[in-house]
């Protein structure tokens, strides 16, 4: 595997923190300021207490110890206040930290082309970054995590030095014990301590990397067959009728035995710290030894020893610690990467930043202008050639068979792709020149798959926290839902399905097509577009809705898409799709009289099942 370039793992690291940050103020700082009065509290209590000692096996001045025992214990008493707070607000913040880091993902698939959500390569790209999330933290957990470990090894160390001077300055009046070489021996030893403890870490890293990439399709199947095909009531029918947890247990099974194989692998990994411990251990011992030959020969008073068994101690952890964080930020460096890579997917569409003119008069037209468009990645066109054009005000029935590029041609539209070949006019001007979210600003749209959320109906219907209950209650009329509306207890306050409230109403698909029209209305926009907004109606309110259509779009333009031809031929503009072209345009009676056209051919099919 190759190796990351240090350089690299800096930007890499950086960005990180800078993520954490962003996204959770105050985390890695908190925990930084709480380990570092961990960590230096110990080196001011061993001195002290070295201090206590060697003046009880001294001068045993009661002044002099009595300030020190109140120095001391002041201080840990202040350190302890400090750290409870500290961790208390760290908790809090940590137990949260999984959820912003969800949010790092949704705010990145908001900004993504909307095209890109349809991208395979991209969306599989997301999902590896996102179960990298759960699994590892992203990189970004283990940063977290890893600070109290850099603040430790650095106070460990920085501290250690300082407080060890004395031990090697300290003369015993023994030439072998006082030979400036054991410096360098004691620093030797203390040094191979930290590196056997570095290469084990690199070790059990390598096997465990090794373990993360198999991982990836286990991961993903686990959540899967071990979660989500559980755990969502949309799938919970099937998952039932079809018996579909038959096939998760033998998965399950699978997953059981690769966890084993990979436990093993882990247990026989533990011999490299085992050696570690050894060496570290051989390494302590020589120290051990020095420090005690040093007080028998009366270099320094028994208090002291405790300082310096203590101290040179924590050197050889600080350099442990150290060596350990550094080996370990190579793994998270690598998930982290991942993370960036898919938030760095570049936005390719063309933002322009014109404004949609207000017009008082609301006098707007849309032109499709010899408009061709293939699906990103697919080579067949879905829309040929397509030309028209229509004014606010007007009603157009877009019409054709299934498959023909009707709910195509109003992706265009709305801007949610744009044409392969030819140019959409919004008065004139190309819709690319526009301010994207105030193009987007004067539709209204029902697609055929719209989506209702578990908040208040009365929120749903305005798509914000705070509305106007009036309006609301008038696009809910205008949609056919009142008597439904009236039977409510909670009327507006009523919560949609039960995710939030316990009371929440589960709504059937004509209801909910009812409720999507009234959230279209009360948006309020120029362009009110329908994709089969009556298919889940049963036929009285398909005729309640049809029969009011006009009413409906008041002043605006009134898109409707079907492929039934009753319900849309009291439409100004009849535009009929085939395989992707506009075959015919006109009124209904225009269109019928052209007994060879498509339109004549259509409503003759289906006029047969309204007789
Ligand atoms: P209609 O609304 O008339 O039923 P559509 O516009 O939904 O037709 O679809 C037109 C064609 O485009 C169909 O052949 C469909 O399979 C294809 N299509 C629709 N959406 C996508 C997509 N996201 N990616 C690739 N092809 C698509």
């Amino acid at each position: 595997m190759k190796r990351m370039s240090i350089h690299k793992r800096i930007s890499i690291t950086k960005r990180g923190f800078s993520i954490i940050k962003q996204y959770c103020p105050g985390l890695a700082q908190g925990k930084a300021v709480y380990e570092l009065i961990n960590s230096i509290q110990p080196f001011i209590s061993v001195w002290f207490t070295a201090q206590i000692i060697n003046e009880i096996s001294s001068l045993r001045r009661p002044k002099k110890l009595l300030i020190y025992i109140l120095f001391v214990s002041l201080f840990n008493f202040v350190c302890a206040v400090l750290k409870s707070i500290i961790n208390h607000v760290c908790n809090e913040k940590e137990s949260q930290m999984w959820s912003w880091f969800g949010k790092i993902f949704s705010d990145k698939q908001i900004s993504l082309d909307f095209v890109d959500l349809e991208n395979a390569a991209i969306q599989h790209q997301r999902q590896e970054a996102e179960e990298n999330l759960y699994m590892f933290g992203n990189g970004l957990a283990q940063l977290v995590w890893g600070v109290p470990t850099l603040v430790r090894a650095s106070v460990n160390i920085l501290a250690s030095l300082v407080m060890t001077v004395s031990l090697f300055v300290s003369q015993s009046g023994n030439k072998v014990i006082d030979n400036p070489l054991w410096i360098l021996i004691i620093l030797v030893c203390i040094a191979l301590g930290g590196l056997s403890n570095s290469k084990a870490t690199i070790k059990e890293n390598e096997v465990f990397m090794k373990w993360c990439q198999d991982t990836v399709w286990f991961n993903r199947a686990f959540m899967f067959f071990g979660r989500e095909l559980y755990m969502s009531p949309e799938k919970a029918k099937d998952v039932r009728i079809y018996e579909q947890n038959a096939i998760a247990e033998k998965v399950l099974d699978k997953l059981i035995q690769h966890d084993s194989e990979k436990q093993t692998a882990i247990f026989k990994m533990s011999i490299y710290p085992a050696i570690a411990y050894i060496i570290i251990g051989l390494a302590n011992a020589v120290c051990y030894l020095f420090i005690a030959a040093k007080a028998l020969f009366g270099a320094f008073g028994v208090g002291s020893i405790v300082q310096y068994v203590t101290v040179l101690s924590r050197l050889g952890e600080g350099l442990q610690d150290l060596m350990y964080i550094l080996s370990d930020n190579e793994v998270y460096c690598t998930h982290l990467q991942k993370l960036f890579e898919y938030l760095d997917i570049p936005n390719h569409m063309y933002l322009g930043s014109l404004t949609v003119e207000k017009r008082d008069d609301n006098e707007y037209y849309v032109e499709f202008k010899n408009v061709s468009f293939k699906y990103p990645n697919t080579e067949t066109y879905v829309l040929k050639h397509v030309n028209l054009k229509f004014k606010v005000g007007e009603t157009l029935a877009v019409v054709g068979m299934n498959g023909s590029g009707k709910t195509t041609f109003i992706k265009l539209m709305c801007r949610l792709y744009d044409p392969t070949e030819g140019e959409i006019l919004l008065n004139g001007v190309n819709i690319q020149k526009y301010n994207y979210n105030e193009y987007m600003s004067i539709f209204s749209v029902v697609f055929q798959d719209f989506r209702l959320f578990s908040f208040s109906l009365g929120q749903n219907i305005s798509t914000s926290a705070a509305y106007d209950y009036e309006k609301v209650r008038e696009c809910l009329k205008k949609a056919g839902f009142d008597e439904c509306l009236d039977s409510m207890a909670n009327g507006l306050e009523t919560f949609l399905y039960k995710d939030f409230d316990a009371d929440g109403v589960e709504i059937s698909g004509g209801e909910a097509q009812k409720l999507a029209l009234a959230r279209a209305l009360y948006k309020d926009t120029p362009f009110i577009i329908l994709d089969e907004p009556t298919a889940a109606l049963d036929p009285l309110s398909e005729y309640t809705v049809y029969s009011k259509l006009n009413e409906i779009a008041g002043d605006k333009t009134a898109i409707y898409i079907s492929h039934r031809l009753a319900s849309c031929r009291f439409c100004e503009q009849i535009a009929v799709f085939h395989a992707g072209e506009i075959v015919q345009k006109g009124t209904h009676e225009e269109l019928l009289a052209d007994s060879k056209g498509k339109y004549y051919e259509l409503w003759n099919a289906q006029a047969q099942y309204y007789k």
